[in-house]
């Protein structure tokens, strides 16, 4: 199917009982795009019929993904708009009077079957090798009969009928036309005993007053789509245009699940990652441009994005990927825009990853902004800010004695090395980056060892780690009293583990 070029309508219908998963917030991020390529409206719509799963941190949930993802909705809950209410408990009585008429007009009926019922019955098609389905008995009632269960105070449903030959079809503008034989389908139950309508019943219903044009949901919903086009021709109404797209999966193939990690939007938001760059990285889940172009503005994939180029098989939530354009958009960000988007993350308690609780906040920003140029390219995650800046906020490091060789070191030439590299330290007459690297080289010449050796152990002793950005320009930033400092502290470990190991 091409591009609408008319505006559309499209709603993104989430259920809050659970917080929403990835794949979830990818519907609602194509509905958004083709309202803004369409110059259409982008509606929310909470679907609660569900009552005994409703879960109020979930709907909380939602409605932060879209926010942290920048998926403005036209209209929907917060908003208002001309077709509210947007959330479907307060539409309850719409629901009930269409199955009602449904009733009247012969296409559907009461059920007074019970689920202890309901459950014999497929307990004896289990036992037959039957595949389970309802049966249709309650068709067979009579208005008495189902009056004297109601005043028993048995549980009443609606059912619709369906007919029991024939197919019906629709044309997915994904996967093209499918089509389902009727006798594969039982009567299923529109409004519940509580009078909630089924989510089959009050999506259509809803679609319809919001004049919805475009429906973008999982193809998890292929299946149900035959019920949802029975219950369109007994209203009477036209269905809406159905863009299944596809599943997502994990690299190992199976569905994406908790296995392979965070599995929604805002675990991601928590874990580092940008909004503009999980944004992307979600419209390329079963979507591409056609060509080889993976990095794109909001603005590029609102031009680009087109429904004939949704998969119809499977996408694969690749996380390494995901990590490396979020580098990508780190590495694009101004330096004053990353300190804005690392604060948040440095200022944690340490606990939850922020800088040890002894170092004051606020950060000082005029200090993180002479350390930004020493990380900017290496970072993928704004968390990493903390772990990759830590020890220029530190008073001091500690790190462990079998860390301060570098290679083919022993204690001793260790100890040798960093004594040289104090005793520099404290006679060097300038710290910029330039004059320390000739002065430190110069001195590995002079102490006979590589430079590589030489600076292996003072780059342990003064960022405590292994791997850290360029040694001069750190210890630069660091400064001369705290580098002295340092290696003095990380020679006296050294010293105390030879002595540890005399004994
Ligand atoms: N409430 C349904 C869900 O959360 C909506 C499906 C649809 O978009 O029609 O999956």
């Amino acid at each position: 199917m091409t591009n609408p070029t008319s505006p559309v309508r499209v709603r993104y219908a989430p259920s809050p009982t659970g917080i929403p998963h990835i794949g979830n917030i990818r519907t609602a991020l194509f509905c958004w795009v083709l309202a803004q390529q369409t110059k259409g409206e982008f509606i929310v719509r909470i679907e609660d019929t569900d009552r005994s799963r409703y879960d109020a941190d979930a709907e909380k949930a939602i409605f932060e993904s879209l926010d942290w993802l920048g998926l403005t909705w036209d209209e929907g809950p917060g908003k208002g708009g001309p077709v509210g209410p947007y959330v479907q408990s307060e539409r309850q009585q719409t629901y009930i009077e269409a199955a009602h008429r449904l009733v009247e007009s012969g296409h559907a009926y009461f059920d007074d079957t019970t689920p202890e019922q309901l459950h014999a019955l497929r307990e004896r098609q289990r036992a037959a090798k039957q595949p389970p389905r309802y049966d249709g008995r309650g068709r067979h009632r009579s208005t008495e009969e189902i009056e004297e269960s109601r005043q028993a105070g048995l549980p009443i449903t609606i059912r619709l009928k369906v007919p029991e030959f024939g197919s019906v079809s629709f044309n997915d503008a994904v996967r093209g036309k499918i089509t389902f034989e009727l006798k594969e389908l039982d009567d299923f139950v529109i409004l519940k005993s509580d009078e909630m309508p089924t989510y089959h019943l009050a999506h259509i219903l809803d679609d319809k007053a919001m004049g919805i044009t475009h429906v973008i949901r999982g193809d998890e919903w292929i299946s149900s789509t035959p019920r949802h086009l029975l219950i369109h021709q007994a209203l009477e109404i036209e269905p809406p245009e159905y863009v299944h797209v596809p599943l997502i999966l994990g690299k190992d193939k199976s569905k994406l699940s908790k296995r392979h990690g965070a599995t929604s939007a805002l675990e991601y938001r928590d874990q580092g990652f940008l909004a503009d760059a999980v944004f992307n990285f979600m419209c390329l889940l079963g979507w591409s441009p056609g060509d080889d172009t993976e990095v794109m503005t909001r603005e590029e994939i609102v031009r680009r994005f087109s429904i004939d180029r949704i998969n119809d098989s499977p996408a694969t939530f690749d996380v390494e990927k995901l990590e490396w354009m979020n580098g990508v958009y780190i590495r694009n960000m101004s330096e004053d825009e990353l300190i804005e988007h690392l604060l948040p993350f440095m200022e944690r308690s340490e606990a939850d990853g922020g800088l040890p609780d002894t170092v004051e906040r606020p950060i000082d920003q005029v200090y993180l902004k002479k350390l930004i140029p020493l990380v900017h390219e290496r970072l993928k995650l704004l968390s990493e800010g903390t772990e990759t800046l830590d020890f220029f906020f530190a008073d001091n490091v500690y790190p462990a004695a079998e860390d301060l060789p570098g290679r083919n070191m022993d204690m001793a030439m260790t100890e040798t090395a960093l004594e040289a590299a104090l005793s520099l330290c404290n006679s060097v007459t300038s710290f910029e980056p330039e004059h320390l690297e000739a002065e430190y080289r110069a001195l590995a010449e002079k102490i006979e060892m590589k430079p590589g050796q030489l600076f292996s152990p003072i780059r342990v002793a003064t960022t405590g780690k292994a791997f850290a950005p360029p040694l001069f320009d750190t210890m630069a930033a660091i400064g001369q009293e705290r580098c002295i400092e340092r290696i003095e502290n990380a020679l006296s470990i050294v010293r105390s583990a030879a002595s540890t190991s005399a004994e």
